[in-house]
């Protein structure tokens, strides 16, 4: 069992299994800046499996895979397939950027990938273009349309508070989730350290850069419509949903709050082979040197039970969100794996 010094139970990892993208998210991959890992630092399928392995047998019970775009790594369907194939895994999603998702959706489905969420960062396709580096908003769009058609469920959308976003945009996305049965959720922008570096076109970001914020999207929501909470969550997620009377889905939001970390259930395996215990921590178990060093499973799995209990009882606990000067790790989120 993985149980950290706050009783909480880690049952849940997030797998980055790439940190290349065949888009450039301003806020995430930079268009100066980004260092990609070297082929060979990649964990092979091999070696992914073996670690998820091992965190099943620790009692990891839910896998997302993630990236980078995840359905950019050759033959990842095969690796998905794996993983199902795991004893102890309950449940297996993907984060996407929907660019690829139609071409994998079916097959997806029948591997049992039942939960995706797909990001979408406006629905104006010249914003969506400058937001993340050219990318073609119709793609999405479409990927998003099967996905509901084929029964994938939930599917949201995920969606970054930049000051690309103004209230029509916010509007729209809400009308969205009236006519569709989807899950928005405004993501509040994490303060990675990228982010203070960010100059792109009109938009220089610092910290949390979003002009939008989450009162203004219920001002908004109101004036569309009457609504109320949701008590039951949606998924395993930190976000909070509201419906708006007669809509198909929800508007969630994702706020970047120290008091989720209460709940934190995860953890997370980089592209390159660490574990990490929170985005913002500087501290991370090379799960991958042990492995190519030829550890027994059984000496990792008690190396990790003691790392875990290092995980820090919230964000503002780590060294990145108090001295940001102090990090030692690179932080485009890319490599972490959002
Ligand atoms: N490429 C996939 C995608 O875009 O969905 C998966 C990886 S991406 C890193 C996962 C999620 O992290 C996306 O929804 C993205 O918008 C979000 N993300 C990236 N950088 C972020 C930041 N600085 N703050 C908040 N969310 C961020
Ligand atoms: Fe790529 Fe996703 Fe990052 Fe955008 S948010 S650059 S789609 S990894």
């Amino acid at each position: 069992m993985l149980i950290d010094n706050f009783n909480r139970k880690i049952d849940y990892l997030r797998l980055s299994v790439t940190d290349r993208c065949n888009l450039r998210c301003f806020y995430c991959m930079p268009k100066k800046g980004i260092k990609l890992i070297n082929r060979g630092e990649l964990l092979t399928f091999e070696e992914i499996k073996r670690v998820v392995k091992i965190f099943t047998e620790l009692g990891i019970k839910k896998v997302r895979i993630t990236g980078g775009e995840p359905l950019i790594r050759e033959n990842v369907l095969a690796l998905i397939k794996s993983i199902t194939e795991i004893k102890g895994i309950e449940d297996i999603s993907l984060t996407t950027n929907g660019v690829l998702l139609n071409k994998y959706l079916m097959q997806l489905y029948d591997l049992g990938v039942k939960r995706i969420n797909i990001s979408l960062d406006s629905l104006n396709p010249h914003k969506y273009r400058m937001i993340t580096g050219g990318g073609d908003m119709k793609q999405v769009m479409s990927s998003i349309s099967n996905a509901i058609k084929i029964g994938i469920n939930p599917v949201k959308i995920n969606t970054v508070l930049t000051n690309f976003l103004d209230e029509d945009d916010i509007s729209q996305f809400i009308k969205f989730s009236i006519e569709k049965p989807v899950s928005i959720r405004f993501i509040e922008m994490m303060p990675t350290i990228v982010l203070d570096d960010i100059e792109c076109g009109r938009i220089r970001t610092t910290g949390n850069g979003a002009i939008i914020t989450i009162s203004k999207i219920l001002s908004i929501m109101k004036k569309i419509g009457s609504y109320c909470k949701m008590e039951e969550s949606i998924g395993y997620g930190p976000a909070f949903y509201y419906k708006l009377a007669g809509s198909e889905g929800s508007v969630g939001f994702i706020i970047n709050n120290k008091d989720y970390c209460r709940y934190c259930n995860r953890i997370r395996l980089t592209p390159k082979g660490t574990v990490r215990l929170c985005l913002f921590s500087d501290d991370e178990f090379n799960i991958k040197a042990k492995i190519r060093s030829g550890v027994s499973d059984s000496i990792i799995k008690r190396e990790l039970i003691k790392f875990v209990k290092t995980k820090p009882e919230s964000r503002i606990h780590c060294a990145k969100l108090n001295n940001r000067n102090s990090t030692k790790i690179p932080d485009y989120m890319n490599q972490i794996g959002g």
